[in-house]
C-alpha cells in the first residue's frame, strides 16, 4: 500500500517509515499538514498515518477534507494520539479517522491496524469497480432502450425525449425547428413478393443512407414501420423542404429494384410530409407531428415519390 506518513515530529516519523517500510509498504512523509494535504490530493494515498498536532493543517482537519473532498479512492486513517487522551480520540473518529494508534508507537500496533487498512482499501477497491462496471451497464442498456433494434437508428422513444427538448429550447431562445415524416412507398407490396426478411433488409439500407446523409442540425428517428422522422433545429421553413427532397432523392438514388408496386419509378422510394414550428407558433408537439402527417398523406395522394409541406403544398414540387 502507499502510506502517507504526517508527523512534525521527526523520531515519530522515522520510527512509523521504518515500520511501514519493514513490512513492504511504500511510504511518502509529509513533515506538516498542508504538504500531506497536497500529497493526500495528487498522490493516490491508499493510508494515512497522521499526527494529531501539526502545523498547518492538524490531523483532524485533514480528516475532515479526506472524507469530504477526496472523492473515488478510499484514504484509511489512522490518527495518531498521546497517551490516555480518549477525549481526541473521539474527536478524530467523528472526523473521519478509521482507527487510532498512541504514541510512543510500537510495529504490533502499527501492523495491526495496517492489516485492518488493508482489508478495507481493498474492499473499497471492488465497490468502486462494481459500481463503474453498473454504471457502464446501465449506459449500454440506457442506449439500448433509446435505440431501434433492426435499423439501429434512434427510435420512437428518443425521438419523443429529443423533440420534447427541441420544443423547449425553442421556445426559449425563439428558434425555428421542423420535422419530416417519411414513409417507404408501396411497402406492402414490397414484402408481399420479396418476403420480410428482404424487407427487413430495405429498412436497413434507407436508414443507413439517413445516417449518410444527415447533415449537422438534423437527426434521424425509425418513427415505427417503415416510417421514419427527420428532426431538423433551427431550420427555415423552405430549408426543411430542400433537407426532406435531399434525403427522398439519397433514397430513390439508391436504386433498389420495386417491381411490384402498382406505380412507378419501379424503385424504392419514400414520401414525405414536413411540417414547422416558430417562434410565433402556438403549435404543440403532437399538432406538428399531425400536421406532418397530414402533408404525408398529401404526398401519398399527390402520387408518391415526392414531398408535401403542410405549411405552403402549393409550392412543393412533385418529384421524380
Ligand atoms: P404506402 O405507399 O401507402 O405507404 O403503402 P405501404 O404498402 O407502404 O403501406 P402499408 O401501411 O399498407 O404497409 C406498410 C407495410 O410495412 C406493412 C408492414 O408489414 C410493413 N412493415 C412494417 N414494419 C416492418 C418491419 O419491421 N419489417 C418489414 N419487413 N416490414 C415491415
Ligand atoms: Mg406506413
Ligand atoms: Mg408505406
Amino acid at each position: 500500500m502507499r502510506i502517507l506518513i504526517a508527523d512534525d515530529d521527526a523520531t515519530s516519523r522515522l520510527m512509523l517509515e521504518a515500520i511501514a517500510t519493514k513490512l513492504g509498504h511504500e511510504c511518502l512523509i509529509a513533515t506538516d499538514g498542508s504538504a500531506a494535504w497536497d500529497l493526500l490530493s495528487t498522490s493516490g494515498v491508499d493510508v494515512l498515518l497522521s499526527d494529531w498536532m501539526m502545523p498547518g493543517v492538524d490531523g483532524p482537519e485533514l480528516c475532515r477534507r479526506v472524507r469530504h473532498e477526496l472523492s473515488g479512492q478510499y484514504v484509511y486513517i489512522v490518527l495518531i494520539t498521546a497517551l490516555g487522551n480518549h477525549q481526541q480520540v473521539l474527536e478524530g473518529m467523528g472526523a473521519g479517522a478509521d482507527d487510532y494508534l498512541i504514541k510512543p508507537v510500537d510495529p504490533f500496533s502499527v501492523r495491526s491496524r495496517l492489516i485492518a487498512a488493508e482489508r478495507v482499501t481493498a474492499l473499497h477497491r471492488e465497490l468502486v469497480d462494481v459500481q463503474s462496471m453498473l454504471e457502464r451497464s446501465t449506459a449500454v442498456a440506457t442506449e439500448r432502450s433509446l435505440t431501434d433494434a433492426l435499423t439501429g437508428l434512434s427510435n420512437r422513444r428518443r425521438m419523443e425525449e429529443d423533440l420534447a427538448n427541441m420544443h423547449a429550447r425553442a421556445q426559449r431562445v425563439f428558434r425555428n425547428y421542423g420535422v419530416a415524416l417519411f414513409d417507404i412507398d408501396h411497402f406492402k407490396a414490397y414484402n408481399d413478393h420479396h418476403g420480410h426478411l428482404k424487407g427487413d433488409e430495405i429498412l436497413r439500407r434507407v436508414a443507413h443512407r439517413f445516417v449518410n446523409d444527415v447533415r449537422s442540425g438534423e437527426r434521424v428517428y425509425r418513427y415505427g414501420g417503415e416510417e421514419f422522422l427527420l428532426l431538423l433545429d433551427d431550420c427555415t421553413h423552405e430549408g426543411a423542404v430542400v433537407a426532406a427532397e435531399r434525403l427522398r432523392l439519397a433514397v430513390a438514388d439508391l436504386g433498389i429494384p420495386h417491381e411490384s408496386r402498382p406505380d412507378s419509378p419501379k424503385l424504392v422510394t419514400l414520401s414525405g410530409g414536413v411540417a414547422c414550428w416558430d417562434p410565433v407558433s402556438t403549435r404543440t408537439v403532437a399538432e406538428l407531428l399531425e400536421l406532418a402527417d397530414r402533408a404525408l398523406f398529401e404526398a401519398k395522394s399527390a402520387g408518391r415519390n415526392c414531398i408535401r409541406s403542410a405549411d405552403e403544398p402549393a409550392r412543393i414540387a412533385h418529384g421524380v
